[in-house]
C-alpha cells in the first residue's frame, strides 16, 4: 500500500527543530507493509494543508498526518482535513466529557479553546489518545485512508501503535519489508560501489542503498514481500556481498564497531590500554559506551605534549627529537609504553595533526598514525585524513578501532 505523511507544524520549517516523527512512522509502515512515497512538512496554514491533502488523495491510499490537532489557533489540522474532504467539523460530546474529565483530575478548569479539540470530522472514527488531550481521527474516503495523528512524539506513537498499526496490518495483507544490513570500514564508498554494482545491478527487486558516514559505511538491502513470496534472492545477493568484502563487513546485525571490538577482545581473553595523542580521550570514550567494557579495558593515556608522551607512556625523548610526535616510530613507542605502563595485553595508540594549524608539507593536517602491540608484534598504520579538526578526530578513532579489529583478526586466525 503506497503511503504518504504529511507533517504539520510552522516550528518544524525553522532552524530551531526538526520532524523525528515521520522517521518513526516510516519505521512502523515499513514493517507493516506500506510503503511510504512522500512526505511534506507544511506550517499551521489552513489553506496550504487544504491543498496537499487535496493532492495527496489523488495519489495515495494512505495518508497519515503528524500535528497540529492541540486547542490552539495555530493548530489547523482538523478543519483544513474537513475542508479538503467537504465534510463538516461536529463536536462530540463523549470526548467533550472527556476533556473536561482530564483537566478536572489535574485540577485544572478547561478553557473554551480546548472545547475545538472536541470537534470531529463527520463520520470519522477517534483514535484515543491515552497520553494527551488531542484524539487521533481514522477517516476513510472512496477508498483512501487518511489518518490524523497528534504532533507530540509520544502520543502519537502511542495513538499508532494501539490504534493505527493494528488497521494497516490488516488492510496491507501480510506484504512486509525484509531488510538486511552491512556495516563495512577500510574500503572507500567510490572502491564498495565498485566492487558491489555488478552484483547487486542483477537484482532489480532488491533496493541496495550506501551511505557513508564517520564512523563506518552501511549498505543496506531492502525487498518487499507479498504473502507466498521468498526471501531467496534476498539471501542470494547477501552471501554473494559477503564473499566479495567479507573481511570489510565487521557487522550484519547493526552493532557499532567498539560493541564488535569489545567482544573480539573478551572472547581472545585480551586486554587494552589506550595512548591517544590528537583524540585525547575519545578512543577510550568509545571503548568504554560498550557496557562491560570493565572486563577488556585497562584505561587510557592523554599524552598530547611531548612532555606526556615521556613521562607517562615511556617514550625516549631522543625517538620524539629525531622522528617528530606524529610518526610510526612514537606511535609504535606509544602502543608499547602504555601496553607496559597499564599491564594490559594490548596496547593501541593514535598521535596525529587534527589541524587546522599544525601542519606542514612532509607532514599535512589530517596526516595520523596508529600503533598497537602485543608484546610479540609492533606494528604502525598512517593515514591522511580528510575534514576538519572534529571529523579526523572521529575518524581517527574509528580507524584505530577497526584496525584493532583486523589485528585481532590476525591473531586469532
Ligand atoms: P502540535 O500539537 O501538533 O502543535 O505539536 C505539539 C508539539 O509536538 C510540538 O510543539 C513539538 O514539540 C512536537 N512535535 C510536533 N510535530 C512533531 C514532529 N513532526 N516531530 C517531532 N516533534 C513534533
Ligand atoms: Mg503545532
Amino acid at each position: 500500500m503506497k503511503a504518504e505523511i504529511i507533517v504539520v507544524g510552522s516550528e518544524l520549517l525553522t532552524p530551531d527543530s526538526s520532524d523525528t516523527n515521520s522517521l518513526y512512522l516510516t519505521h512502523k509502515l515499513n514493517e507493516a507493509g506500506c510503503e511510504v512515497h512522500l512526505k511534506t512538512i507544511v506550517g499551521d496554514v489552513q489553506k496550504d494543508i487544504e491543498e496537499i491533502l487535496q493532492q495527496a488523495l489523488q495519489r495515495s491510499e494512505l495518508i497519515l498526518f503528524s500535528g497540529g490537532l492541540g486547542p490552539t489557533m495555530d493548530d489547523r489540522t482538523r478543519a483544513a482535513a474537513a475542508g479538503a474532504l467537504k465534510r463538516p467539523l461536529v463536536p462530540d460530546p463523549e470526548i467533550l466529557e472527556d476533556l473536561r474529565r482530564k483537566f478536572a483530575s489535574r485540577g485544572f478548569k478547561m478553557s473554551p479553546n480546548n472545547e475545538r479539540q472536541a470537534d470531529v470530522i463527520r463520520e470519522a472514527e477517534i483514535l484515543e489518545n491515552r497520553l494527551g488531550t488531542a484524539p487521533g481521527m481514522w477517516i476513510e474516503e472512496a477508498n483512501r485512508y487518511i489518518v490524523l495523528l497528534p504532533g507530540p512524539p509520544r502520543e502519537l506513537q502511542s495513538v499508532f501503535e494501539h490504534h493505527v498499526l493494528p488497521r494497516i496490518r490488516k488492510l496491507s495483507g501480510g506484504t512486509r519489508l525484509e531488510t538486511r544490513s552491512f556495516y563495512i570500514t577500510g574500503m572507500t564508498e567510490s572502491e564498495l560501489d565498485t566492487q558491489l554494482a555488478p552484483i547487486y545491478t542483477v537484482y532489480p527487486r532488491i533496493k541496495t542503498t550506501i551511505l557513508a558516514g564517520t564512523k563506518h559505511i552501511s549498505v543496506r538491502l531492502y525487498r518487499w514481500l507479498r504473502p507466498g513470496d521468498d526471501i531467496e534472492d534476498l539471501d542470494e545477493l547477501a552471501s554473494r556481498i559477503q564473499e566479495k568484502i567479507g573481511p570489510a563487513i565487521f557487522s550484519t546485525q547493526n552493532e557499532s564497531m567498539e560493541e564488535v571490538v569489545g567482544r573480539m577482545l573478551r572472547e581472545s581473553r585480551n586486554t587494552l590500554a589506550v595512548a591517544e595523542s590528537c583524540t585525547a580521550g575519545m578512543l577510550g570514550m568509545h571503548v568504554t559506551r560498550v557496557p562491560g567494557s570493565s572486563g577488556y579495558f585497562q584505561g587510557g593515556i592523554q599524552c598530547y605534549s611531548d612532555t606526556a608522551k615521556t613521562e607517562l607512556c615511556g617514550v625516549p625523548a631522543d625517538l620524539i627529537r629525531t622522528h617528530g610526535a606524529v610518526s610510526a616510530e612514537v606511535a609504535e613507542a606509544l602502543a608499547i609504553g602504555v601496553r607496559n605502563k597499564l599491564h594490559a595485553s594490548i596496547g593501541l595508540s593514535i598521535t596525529g595533526i587534527a589541524g587546522p594549524g599544525g601542519g606542514s608539507p612532509e607532514k599535512p593536517v589530517g596526516l595520523v598514525y596508529i600503533g598497537v602491540s602485543d608484546g610479540v608484534d609492533t606494528l604502525n598504520r598512517h593515514r591522511i585524513m580528510p575534514g576538519d579538526r572534529e571529523s579526523i578526530r572521529e575518524r581517527t578513532t574509528y580507524l584505530a578501532l577497526s584496525w584493532l579489529r583486523r589485528f585481532l583478526m590476525k591473531k586469532t586466525e
